[in-house]
């Protein structure tokens, strides 16, 4: 169970290498948790959906706080 978990996630931390030009137009890097996401925001019927990049190089990435980090950061301030 654990082994496949783990070619999974090898498999999606290196799909943005297929596809540089998008993901460099759509990859943010949060300062919160200091990882690289991706945004669907151009699919508005998936305006809320993100995925975190791993190993993805944060230079010169815009600096937004991705979703989860929004969202506890709302839940903090309750
Ligand atoms: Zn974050």
């Amino acid at each position: 169970m654990s082994i496949k978990y783990k070619q999974l996630e090898g498999i999606k931390a290196n799909a943005w290498k297929h596809d540089a030009r998008r993901t460099d137009e759509s990859v943010k890097f949060c300062p919160t948790c200091k990882k690289c996401y991706e945004t669907f925001e151009h699919q508005p019927w998936n305006s809320k959906k993100f995925m975190f990049l791993s190993n993805f190089p944060s230079y010169k990435k815009s600096r937004i706080i991705c979703p989860q980090c929004t969202r506890s950061i709302n839940d903090n301030n309750k």
